[in-house]
């Protein structure tokens, strides 16, 4: 936006509102760019699958920067580089691996848990990450956002049950903050809505999107907010997350945060230990910590429930009993994520 004071805005650190839709269109999406810029090159031949996996690389820059140059195993890296790994087929990793089909309600409306239902806002996210279930959903039909929300909210506004929203995907704030806007004078005109949650990697992934205007949009909301954040690893909390975080915090929401649990990424207790510790720096209380989805693709991402169990355990022993999240898994048809 275009304002007498963009001349001054612009000498300040903070940065220009349109700057993220940049940000995000630079984002790496060749692999052997990104294995370039980690002074990683040789491992071009070995580390790259040669058949198309169907899911491209993408990450933003301003992510790269985090990772360690030189480091075939950094933890940031690992989440993003497309591996050979990935074209293997494990017994038990198959398509819908939490039933999100089945608990479909309407256009891009899961409807699976009481007072809660989740729209998949948009398939798009600023970074792919490789372990994710999104690889497989069918996001060209099931977009909540298609139509300008109208099936959606149809079936909000039709089922009194429902008093929180839950904005998922895909992440929701690759939708431009009017989109949303749109929405949240729709959901305005449902008495029975009490509390929207947003579901998003964005603050993490390419923080510059917590802009004014959505902090201004977030403040304008009428219920409490939760954000729940994605973070796996402390590394991934630069000063740019630090201040996306304190944006977030300023505007009224309650931040939480939910990490997959990952092979060679954070399974160890330093990580773990890390990560909740670096979370609370920013306002941001661990929530879940989800085990894997069995999705096709990800099994090498997998740690087994006995292994995970006795992580946590060491966690209670060693942090304060709010900065351990809860150990989780999806499983279609419960009532409610299973505690493991
Ligand atoms: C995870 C999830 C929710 C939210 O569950 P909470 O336990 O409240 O965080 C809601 N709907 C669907 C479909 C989900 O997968
Ligand atoms: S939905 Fe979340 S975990 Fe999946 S690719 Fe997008 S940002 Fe990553």
């Amino acid at each position: 936006m275009i304002t007498g004071n963009a001349a001054a805005a612009h000498t300040r650190a903070e940065p220009a509102t349109a700057d993220w839709r940049r940000l995000w269109r630079e984002a790496v999406t060749d692999p052997g760019e990104l294995l370039a810029l980690l002074d990683l090159d040789h491992l071009a031949a070995t580390v790259l699958p040669r058949l198309d996996t169907g899911f491209a690389l993408r990450v933003p820059r301003g992510f790269v920067a985090r990772m360690r140059r030189g480091d075939a195993t950094d933890p940031l890296l690992l989440q993003v580089l497309p591996q050979a790994a990935e074209l293997e087929d494990a017994p038990g990793f198959g398509l819908d691996a939490v039933g999100d089909l089945a608990a479909r309600a309407a256009r891009g409306v899961l409807h699976k848990y009481h007072g809660r239902a989740l729209l998949v806002a948009t398939g798009s996210c600023a970074v792919n990450c490789r372990y994710c279930f999104r690889r497989h959903f069918p996001y060209a039909e099931e977009t909540a956002a298609a139509n300008g929300w109208r099936e959606a909210v149809e079936h909000l506004a039709g089922d009194a049950t429902i008093e929180e929203v839950i904005l998922s995907g895909g992440d929701p704030l690759s939708l431009s903050t009017a989109k949303l806007a749109e929405l949240g004078d729709a959901l305005a005109a449902i008495p029975h809505i009490r509390r929207l949650r947003i579901h998003t990697r964005l603050p993490v992934a390419l923080p510059e999107r917590i802009d004014t205007e959505f902090g201004a949009w977030l403040r304008s909301l009428p219920w409490p907010v939760a954000i729940v954040l994605h973070a796996n690893h402390a590394n991934e909390i630069d000063a740019g997350v630090v201040a996306a975080c304190a944006r977030l915090r300023e505007a009224g929401a309650t931040l939480l945060n939910q990490s997959v649990l990952l092979r060679a990424i954070n399974d160890s207790v330093d990580a773990l230990t890390d990560l909740s510790g670096r979370l609370f720096e920013c306002g941001v209380l661990p929530y879940y910590l989800h085990q894997l989805d069995r999705v096709a693709g990800t099994a090498h991402f997998a740690i087994d429930d006995d292994a995970a169990r006795a992580l946590i355990d060491i966690l209670r022993v060693r942090l304060p009993g709010y900065l351990v999240p809860r150990l989780v898994r999806e499983v279609a048809h419960e009532a409610h994520k299973l505690p493991l």
